[in-house]
């Protein structure tokens, strides 16, 4: 039997931040949700799903998903970017949803089936010194996290990268401009050694600790760095150098053997394939949201699999619950699991999106209903949480050269 899609309806909305949320609709009333939310940037991703994805959707068979991905991929013409892959992702996702719940199975059944009990997650931890830092992993130790993304504020850097004042993080900034940040590469690599080994001391051998350089350094300085975090033993050292220099790596590699992470800006396979096939890295981050979806994330980490690159799916605020659950569902469902970004979010955003999936003790658990688990409230509405305009920060060196936020 043929289920057709009938209808799309995509809701832009701002419950404390925005999300983007495509629901189709079959023909027999079946509903799927698929998270297309790109932070910053979420209204051409909207426009891009409303004005040429939904009308071109309508009467497809709804669990024709490879091809249906292939016809809004290659059919377009132009291809790859954030804002095309989030679009061609959330209707991958939707459709999933759908075909799942047709199959009155959660989607990690459909995905082969679960491969673990449990899925790592790991804490965003912050603070502008040590003592802050220290309170900050205390405080995801309490929520039963055992692993910590560590960001502090360094002395001659304003506004050092991941330092947030908010436990809310990173959502585009409400200004009519972007707001100015600061970098120096010098500062940032005179100290940081010192104080990620000190965090080291301070937390003990067991923590599994993280970084994130923000895509920030030179290959040279990053080499320097990955090598003078080695005795730190990270469990990853992320984005060290830029993502489209997928060379750049290669230096680093030449002078450590800290792990490496890259990929939350990728989209498609083809810009990591080379760094999985060079063994440049060992954890790839893009996410289900922005990376064509689940049709498109499985493949690129099926390619991971091959080169023993394991998976750390990109997962901070700005993916939405469905975005998550769909990550939950393919942590789930793959041999190569790493670890899951996670952040807990206020209790708004739990109750707009109501969700099967569950975090217990530093861990994460895809639920057990059929489809992705994720409904969304009827108070969800543009009405209710009008889209508040804002933007990503714009990075500068101290001399203002515009640089990688
Ligand atoms: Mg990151």
């Amino acid at each position: 039997m043929v289920e057709k899609i009938a209808s799309g309806e995509v809701v832009v909305a701002s419950p404390g931040r925005n999300f983007v949320t495509l629901r189709l609709r079959t023909e027999s009333g079946i509903t799927g949700l698929g998270d297309a939310t790109l932070n910053g940037r979420e209204l051409a991703v909207a426009s891009y799903l409303r004005d040429h994805v939904v009308p071109a959707l309508n009467g497809r068979d709804a669990q024709a998903i490879e091809d249906t991905w292939m016809y809004l991929y290659k059919g377009a013409y132009w291809r790859g970017g954030p804002v095309t892959m989030a679009a061609i992702a959330a209707v991958d996702m939707a459709l999933w949803d759908i075909k799942a719940k047709m199959a009155g199975l959660p989607l990690y059944q459909l995905l082969g089936g679960a491969c673990r009990e449990r899925v790592l997650a790991y804490a965003h931890t912050t603070g502008s010194d040590i003592n802050g830092l220290m309170r900050s992993i205390e405080k995801a130790q309490e929520d039963g996290y055992e692993a910590f993304r560590v960001q502090i504020g360094i002395p001659g850097i304003m506004d050092t990268y991941g330092v947030s004042a908010s436990e809310y993080y990173e959502p585009a900034l409400r200004d009519s401009q972007p707001a100015r940040f600061h970098w120096d590469a010098e500062t940032y690599l005179r100290q940081i050694p010192k104080l990620l080994r000190d965090i080291r001391a301070q937390c003990g051998e067991e923590a599994i600790l993280l970084h994130d350089v923000h895509h920030r350094l030179a290959p040279v300085q990053a080499a320097r760095l990955a090598r003078d975090l080695e005795e730190v033993r990270l469990f990853w050292l992320e984005d060290v150098t830029p993502s489209d220099d997928q060379d750049a790596l290669s230096l680093v590699r030449q002078h450590s053997t800290t792990p490496l992470a890259i990929g939350e800006v990728f989209n498609t396979i083809w810009q990591c394939k080379a760094l999985m096939e060079g063994h440049l890295i060992d954890y790839i981050r893009m996410s289900v949201t922005h990376g064509g979806g689940v049709t498109h994330l499985r493949k690129v980490l099926w390619l991971a699999e091959l080169h023993q690159v394991k998976s750390g799916l990109h997962g901070p605020s700005d993916v939405s619950p469905v975005g998550m659950a769909a990550s939950l569902h393919l942590d789930f469902a793959i041999s190569n699991f790493g670890i899951q970004e996670y952040q807990q979010r206020p209790a708004l955003i739990d109750d707009l999106f109501p969700h099967a999936y569950s975090f217990r003790d530093g861990y994460l658990y895809p639920g057990e209903e059929s489809g992705l688990g994720v409904t969304l409230s009827d108070a969800l509405t543009a009405e209710k949480y009008p889209y508040v305009h804002g933007y990503l920060p714009v990075n500068y060196l101290m001399d203002g050269t515009v640089h990688e936020w």
